[in-house]
């Protein structure tokens, strides 16, 4: 489903992706790890272009996302994105906010739009809040909804950027539950995180990015393995 071919990215002089090669396979979930500023939010921001590359290639279903055909918008309304902080419209309730990328994107009418929006809530868990206001409502609840509304558009990809780290532990759970589903499901999905019982459990393979460079690619059996390079398994130490 997407592919990186020695993918390579500078900030300034400061090189922060070297020749990433490696590809997430369709129906899999692919879990991100590394040190704090690594590259793993670079890497995955790559995929939509939210952060242009200067060397390498990568391609989304066998096509250049930068092919002179590609539109962005389209590349990027395929790609479903979820970030640590939710960005949920505070003004717009829980179903409309979920709604708005088939208003925005899809120009569908509000008729149209709520009742596929009450599904996809149904599917997190959280048709009963679909008219509270996100202020409202749980962080666990609001990363669900902002799950849903990357949903909304039928995503090839789900890509995920430490999507429980700014919540507070308790809530951790139920937004891990639900990408468990969402993966058993076969969603293919790439999701940053530092969770390592849910990598273990969840992914079908573990990425390990060190200041820029994909250093471990690995089935998680062989990843918490003795076998492990020496990187993984001073990181594995660390955040245990
Ligand atoms: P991670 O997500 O693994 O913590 P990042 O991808 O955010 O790492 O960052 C990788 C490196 O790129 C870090 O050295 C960071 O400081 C640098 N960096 C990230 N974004 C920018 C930017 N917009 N401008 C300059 N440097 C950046
Ligand atoms: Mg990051």
């Amino acid at each position: 489903m997407i592919e990186f071919q020695n993918v390579s990215k500078w900030f300034g002089a400061l090189q922060v992706l070297r020749d990433v090669n490696a590809t997430v396979a369709k129906g899999t979930t692919t879990v991100l790890c590394g040190p704090s500023g690594s590259g793993k939010s670079t890497l995955i921001r790559t995929v939509n272009r939210l952060e242009p590359i200067q060397k390498g290639q990568i391609t989304l279903a066998g096509r250049d996302i930068y092919a002179k055909d590609v539109d962005v918008n389209v590349l990027r309304s395929g790609i479903g994105f979820v970030f640590q902080q939710f960005n949920l419209f505070p003004h717009l309730s829980v179903v409309e906010n979920v709604m708005l990328p088939l208003l925005r994107i899809r120009e569908r009418s509000r008729a149209q739009a709520r009742p596929v929006a009450m599904q996809m809530l149904e599917r997190v868990g959280l048709a009963d809040k679909a008219n509270s206001l996100p202020a409202d409502i749980s962080g666990g609840q609001s990363q669900r909804v902002a799950i849903a509304r990357s949903l909304i558009l039928k995503p090839e990809v789900l890509v995920l950027d430490e999507p429980t780290s700014a919540l507070d532990p308790e809530m951790v759970g139920e937004v891990l539950k639900l990408l468990r589903e969402l993966s058993a499901d076969g969603i293919t999905m790439m999701c940053v995180t530092h969770e390592m019982g849910f990598a273990r459990e969840v992914a079908d393979r573990i990425w390990f990015l060190r200041n820029g460079t994909l250093t471990f690619d690995a089935e998680p059996a062989q990843f918490f393995s003795d076998e492990a390079h020496q990187d993984v398994r001073n990181f594995l130490s660390a955040v245990r």
